[in-house]
């Protein structure tokens, strides 16, 4: 057995001593008294050069809704409408579908605005049933002016007139 003994609180060290140096002498010393002295050999931990790994946060951001800038804004009841204009013109979906080239259970598919028209056909039902699926919203908003407008040609008159 070579268990030594702490030279500062005499206890038994488990495992290797400290080695420590207090006053220029070394001495060899549990875990725990290693704080009253200085590690002997200059065992400075160099720090070994830590480059951080920048994290890079090269997350792909999700595209912000890129695939539906195309998409035109169909109006809220486009089912409605086509069914009302199909039904106006004495048409099944069978006869109009054969009319646009499309199969009468996709029309009905839209009808019940299962699915949104794709734009090809969307024009083609538009164009047969001469009916506007698309929003106008906007563009009458524009229009329309609203409370945010800007002069008028009887503002303008106003001005002048001051
Ligand atoms: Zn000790």
């Amino acid at each position: 057995m070579t268990e030594k003994q702490c030279e500062i609180c005499g206890a038994e060290i488990s495992g290797s001593p400290q080695k420590i140096v207090i006053d220029r002498s070394t001495m060899e010393v549990c875990k725990s008294c290693a704080r009253f002295g200085k590690p002997e050999d200059k065992w400075t931990p160099v720090p070994r050069k830590m480059v951080p790994v920048e994290r890079a946060f090269t997350v792909m951001r999700p595209k912000p809704r890129d695939q539906f800038k195309d998409l035109v804004e169909l109006v809220p009841d486009f089912g409605r409408k086509i069914r009302e204009a199909r039904e106006g013109l004495g048409l099944t979906p069978e006869q109009l579908g054969a009319r646009i080239k499309e199969k009468a259970t996709l029309l009905k598919k839209i009808e019940r605005e299962d699915i949104s028209p794709e734009d090809d056909v969307r024009k083609k039902l538009e164009r047969e049933l001469k009916i506007k699926l698309t929003d106008q919203a906007s563009e009458a908003q524009v229009k329309s002016g609203g409370s945010g407008r800007g002069l008028t040609l009887g503002d303008i008159a106003n001005i002048k007139r001051k």
